[in-house]
């Protein structure tokens, strides 16, 4: 008996088999650091969006995406995530925020500095009230790139015999 082993490799880059390789990450489009991870991926739907939609993001279906308008008129497509690497400014602001209840600090590359978007905190955050885990980021989608990790490699060997 013979066994003849076929090895494909396919490169996941859309939805199905992505599903169970959700392995991609973001990272700074000026420097490649790596900035966040696709499982961090959260949907904070606001009222405040002039727009917004459901995406498949690193093959994660779903993702809310929205599109805000700054005082300026600046328009920015924007995700946002329960985690990031990201540099946040210590000035908390609560002018003009996108999220009522929470204030925003200008969050950069922490290797380059490339603005990357904001980290939205309660209103008031102090650590008797609040944890780290009532913050979330929102960042800025034509800042970061979408890249897939080799684990999304998946290997598949057809056993045959003849
Ligand atoms: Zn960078």
């Amino acid at each position: 008996m013979w066994n003849f082993y076929f090895v494909v490799i396919m490169y996941v880059t859309s939805l199905g088999l992505s599903h169970r390789t959700q392995t991609g990450k973001f990272i700074c489009k000026r420097c490649g650091e790596t900035v966040a991870q696709a499982e961090d991926l959260v949907s904070i739907p606001s009222k405040l969006a002039l727009q917004r939609w459901n995406k498949t993001i690193l093959g994660k279906p779903h993702i809310t995406t929205q599109k805000f308008e700054n005082p300026q008129g600046a328009q920015f497509e924007v995700v946002t995530f329960s985690e990031a690497s990201v540099t946040s400014n210590e000035d908390a602001h609560t002018e003009a925020t996108w999220f009522p209840g929470y204030s925003w600090r200008i969050s950069a590359c922490s290797r380059c500095n490339f603005f990357l978007g904001w980290k939205y905190q309660p209103v008031n955050f102090n650590h008797m009230t609040f944890t780290e885990n009532d913050k979330f980021y929102g960042l800025i989608m034509d800042h970061i790139i979408q890249d897939i990790d080799s684990d999304s490699l998946v290997i598949i060997q057809h056993p045959n015999a003849r």
